[in-house]
Formats: structure tokens, C-alpha cells, sequence
């Protein structure tokens, strides 16, 4: 167990993050003063903020101190992202320190690496996003590699869109329960969860949102709900939220996916509902299929369940089912991977 103290705690969970990409599966708790395992503070007002990590297990010792400037009339959202970088550089950078090694996409967490790449070349060019995502993040050459090459593959996408398309992402931050590599915002739906409430609110969301998009003239492209694990919701749940999105969005006819990510949590009559509403794209994510880093990553199914959930998909007609699977999870080598690909 790893106890974690942070003065900023609005930034908790990104630092628990960095320290997971050292930890495997070692629990963190938050401590309540500095005198924690890891204790990482940001200090500074105006336009100067400093970061400190300081961590001391039973692997070792280190500190690790990074100095981030915030631009003059820089917005709340903007303190926030530096703020929030500097803490993770602090705190990944001692961490690797005192566990020896880097990981191969650096600090880079809760972000997809083409994602925050091709955002610093539109905002810094491309000299300087290189430089940041190698310097500052961290970013292997093999990994910067990667990244380039599949900004190039869709880039071309990306220059298809125009002004006045749009597309809708509804999220359910529930899961049935947590995987280990998991950094999204999400939480297990206990009986405790007061659904009915973030219902309420996200339908009161979907319908502000709707009349924003209506009065830009926007045009809804495609319609995608995500989680966490949106199959978590019952079926009578899932009724009432596509009922009412598609409310919300009347005339919407385009690509309409939703994450049915956990085997364990589609059934027929949740398909069913789905078939109901046109739901043109499922995501059924099996990960891997090896039973024993299920087990080990914290989700709660077996291989077999995935080939049982995608076979009641095709039986009900869904024709388009895409399947994530992840590379490197813990234990992992090439093998596994074949074995999951075949
Ligand atoms: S299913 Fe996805 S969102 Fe839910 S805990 Fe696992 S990785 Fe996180």
C-alpha cells in the first residue's frame, strides 16, 4: 500500500494515475498530511506555480521539482491544465527515479497521445510539440513515432469535418466494476448509486445541449454513448436516455454507437432496446482473452462471456460490433496477444 498526500486535492486522482503507471497493483490511499509515501505539493500564485514530489519507499528516495508559468490572462481552464501537468511531471519523474525505469509514453495519462499531439501542433507548431511531448512528457521516439503516423491516417477525417458538423458523445461514469489500467472518470454502480439523479441531471444536459447545437445550425454527424459502461444502466434506464436523446436530436439519422463494453452486463432485452432505437454500432470490448488477466486486470467476466455477448449481437442483427483489445496489459507478451487475435 502507497499513501499519497497532495495539497492540491482537486488533482488527487491524476497523480494516483502517474504512480499506478510504477505500481501494478499495489493499493494508493490518501494520506492526510505530508508525511506520506509520496507527498506532492504546488505552491505559487499569478503566473508562477511550482510543483514538488517527494517520494520515499521502501524502493528508495527522490524529489523531483518542475516550475510552470501560466500566461497572463490565461483562463480558469488553463491554470488548471498546467497546474494539473506540473503536478504529474513532479510526480512521475520521481517516481521514476526511485523505480528505475521510464514507461514508453512518459506521463502521458487519461489523454490519447494523437489527441494531445496534434492539439500542441495547432497550438504551439510543430518544432515545439515535439519538443514537449519528448522533454516535457516524456514521450519515447518509438512512442512519438506512433503517435505521427497515425495523426497522418486521420488527418484526412479530420479535414472532412466542417464547421457546422457535430458530433454527440453521452457519458455513463459507471462500470460494474474497475479495471486495473482504468484513468477514466468512472465508479462502480453499487446499490448505493442514486442513478435516477444522474439521470435526471444528464437528460436536463442532453436538453440544453440540444438547443445550444440547434441555434449554431450545428448538424449531427453521429451519436455516441460512452462510459464507463453505459450497459450498466437497466433496460428500462436505457429506454427512458435514448428515448431521450433522440427526443433532444429529432431527425438524427447518423452512425449511432453505444459501448456495450463489459460482456457481463449485455443481455437480450438490453439489445433489444438498443435494435428498438436504431443503435447502428455496438462496442463489446473483450481487452484479452486470457481468463487469467481478465482475473488479474479486475473485470469481473470470463473469454467465454465475450463470445456469448457477441454471438447475441449478431443473432439480433447487429451488424457492425467493434471489439477494443489492449496491448501490454500486466503479464502479457506476444503471445498472449496471438492468442487473443486468434
Ligand atoms: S470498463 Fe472502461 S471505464 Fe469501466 S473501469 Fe474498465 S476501463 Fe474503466
Amino acid at each position: 500500500m502507497i499513501s499519497l498526500y497532495t495539497n492540491k486535492t482537486e488533482y488527487i486522482a491524476d497523480i494516483a494515475d502517474e504512480l499506478r503507471l510504477f505500481l501494478a497493483k499495489e493499493e494508493i490511499t490518501e494520506a492526510e498530511n505530508a508525511a506520506a509515501d509520496v507527498c506532492v505539493t504546488l505552491e505559487g500564485s499569478g503566473t508562477e506555480r511550482h510543483a514538488r514530489a517527494q517520494v520515499n519507499t521502501e524502493k528508495g528516495m527522490a524529489v523531483y521539482e518542475w516550475d510552470c508559468v501560466i500566461p497572463q490572462g490565461a483562463d480558469a481552464l488553463e491554470i488548471k491544465r498546467r497546474e494539473k501537468r506540473a503536478v504529474k511531471i513532479a510526480a512521475f519523474r520521481a517516481m521514476a527515479n526511485v523505480y528505475g525505469f521510464m514507461p514508453p509514453w512518459g506521463s502521458l495519462t487519461g489523454i490519447r497521445p494523437t489527441r494531445l499531439l496534434r492539439e500542441l501542433r495547432m497550438r504551439y507548431g510543430e518544432a515545439e510539440a515535439i519538443r514537449m511531448m519528448q522533454q516535457d512528457f516524456d514521450v519515447s521516439e518509438e512512442k512519438l513515432a506512433l503517435a505521427k503516423t497515425i495523426n497522418a491516417v486521420q488527418q484526412p477525417i479530420l479535414d472532412s469535418q466542417t464547421e457546422k458538423d457535430a458530433d454527440i458523445y453521452i457519458g455513463i461514469p459507471f462500470c460494474a466494476s474497475r479495471c486495473l489500467y482504468c484513468s477514466f472518470a468512472s465508479q462502480v454502480r453499487t446499490k448505493k448509486t442514486d442513478m435516477a439523479a444522474y439521470l435526471a441531471a444528464l437528460k436536463k444536459d442532453i436538453t440544453l445541449g440540444s438547443a445550444i447545437l440547434k441555434q449554431a445550425g450545428r448538424k449531427i454527424r453521429a451519436m455516441y454513448i460512452g462510459g464507463g459502461t453505459p450497459t450498466v444502466l437497466t433496460a428500462d434506464e436505457l429506454d427512458g436516455l435514448i428515448a431521450h436523446a433522440l427526443e433532444a436530436y429529432a431527425g438524427f439519422d447518423g452512425e449511432f454507437t453505444v459501448e456495450a463494453g463489459r460482456p457481463d452486463t449485455i443481455t437480450k432485452e438490453k439489445l433489444g432496446v438498443l435494435k428498438k432505437y436504431g443503435v447502428s454500432r455496438l462496442s463489446v470490448n473483450p481487452q484479452t482473452m486470457n481468463d487469467a488477466t481478465l482475473e488479474l486486470i479486475g473485470r469481473s467476466h470470463k473469454s467465454a462471456d465475450i463470445i456469448a455477448a457477441f454471438a447475441m449481437a449478431r443473432d439480433m442483427d447487429f451488424d457492425n460490433i467493434n471489439m477494443d483489445v489492449i496491448a501490454g496489459l500486466p503479464g502479457e507478451h506476444a503471445a498472449d496477444m496471438e492468442h487473443t487475435l486468434d
